[in-house]
């Protein structure tokens, strides 16, 4: 009974939603990290609302010396269950990263347009769908004063999109979420809103600095291309990981680790000088059955070869060195709620896939809370001209509420 009107509550709410979404979307929330002054004001209008609607929210402040404000911040709620030693959590990013190039966006991205069932800005869908939808529960919940069998919690957390250092992380480490807890992180997703992410790849980002001799590209013999160099290293630490870690698993899309060499750095402004140095950078997203210090020691090996016969000196540094967890288990509660809400309310079969990483669906499986991954997008994350679909917007929160209340 009480499933039915909270979902009519939901259906209510969607000019409120819409509303909420644009005056958020102007509260610019760009990562430090990307050149941005942090979520920090996005994060007090959240709570701010919360509080209204009579939320106890707690707030966790991690010091950051690079935005204004000195800390970033982190919000949680929860609307308490009957069992109160359980959570399911949803967890939603406040952070967003750049606009990219402004040329690319036909409008404003920092002033939000609605139009045709869409709500045009930079963090519309990554990842203002999950925090509009779930905040959106929250006050279904909150206003029929529905009593859960388990306490539904609700987090708001920031510093997402490069790492997690001022969010999950540090409130993994207070011990915020129990490893008897669960999970739903409305991050990524399919258009139909089948694939229900359950496993990440762990991701290595390296940097690989080459150091040579700089000369007169007329007398190269004078000094050491590092270009030449970093070349063929990359190459054989191309070929080296393919063959060594060539294993499959049917729940990713692609099945096997991937190592790409990606960014590579200026190295001379001018055609007629041999580079001394070279820095380039390769993204791998590994299969959790591969151990990232393993790998790390097959190229710390050709990195020895390479040197040996070159007389050239490599630098290894991994940018991000993410271990994942084993994969959240596909028929457990969490996972089975989630295929119960979508055939109920939409008739569909939701499927457990894995993806190549980056959510904080690893966190908290590392910490051993069942988590999945799920959303409905059109997949405009960190695009020009990234929109909200509005019914992906509405519907996604009435799944949500099914969860919370089944
Ligand atoms: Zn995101």
């Amino acid at each position: 009974m009480s499933l039915s009107l909270a979902l009519q509550n939901i259906n209510g709410y969607r000019e409120e939603m819409t509303q909420f979404m644009v005056d958020m979307l102007k509260i610019k929330a760009v990562n430090p990290d990307d050149g941005g002054s942090g979520e920090y004001e996005r994060a007090i209008f959240v709570q701010k609302w919360l509080e209204k609607l009579g939320a106890k929210v707690s707030r966790y402040d991690f010091a950051d010396s690079r935005v204004a404000e000195g800390v970033r911040v982190n919000l949680t709620t929860m609307i308490e269950g009957v069992d109160r030693t359980k959570t399911l959590w949803f967890a939603a990013h406040l952070d967003t990263v750049p606009e990219g190039s402004r040329d690319l966006w036909s409008t404003d991205p920092y002033v939000p347009v609605v139009k045709d069932g869409k709500i045009f800005g930079r963090g519309s869908e990554d990842n203002g769908q999950a925090i509009v939808s779930t905040l959106f529960v929250f006050k279904a919940l909150k206003t029929l004063n529905v009593k859960p069998t388990f306490n539904v919690g609700f987090a708001y957390v920031s510093d997402e999109e490069t790492g997690s250092k001022c969010g999950v992380i540090p409130m993994i480490e207070k011990n915020v979420f129990k490893p008897q807890d669960m999970a739903i992180v409305p991050d990524t997703g399919s258009k139909d809103g089948t694939e229900i992410e359950v496993a990440e790849k762990s991701i290595l980002w390296l940097k690989i600095t080459t150091k040579g001799k700089q000369v007169h590209a007329a007398l190269p013999y004078k000094g050491l291309n590092a270009h030449r160099v970093g070349l063929k290293f990359a190459l054989q630490v191309d070929e080296l990981l393919h063959s060594k870690y060539s294993a499959t698993d049917d729940l990713f899309d692609p099945p096997a680790s991937t190592f790409e060499p990606t960014k590579h750095e200026l190295n001379v402004e001018n055609i007629n000088t041999v580079p001394g140095l070279d820095v380039q950078y390769f993204d791998c997203r590994i299969l959790t059955r591969y151990k990232l210090g393993d790998v790390m020691k097959e190229i710390e090996n050709a990195k020895a070869k390479i040197e040996n016969e070159t007389g050239a000196k490599i630098d290894l540094t991994p940018i991000q060195f993410e271990e994942n967890a084993e994969s959240t288990p596909v028929n457990c509660e969490v996972v089975q709620k989630l295929r119960k809400a979508l055939k109920e309310l939409r008739g569909t079969e939701g499927r457990p896939v894995g993806i190549g990483g980056g959510t904080v669906g690893a966190f908290f499986r590392r910490k051993g809370i069942d988590t999945a991954v799920w959303s409905t997008l059109d997949d405009m994350a960190h695009q020009p001209n990234e929109y909200c679909n509005i019914d992906n917007l509405v519907n996604d929160a009435k799944v949500f509420v099914h969860v919370a209340m089944n």
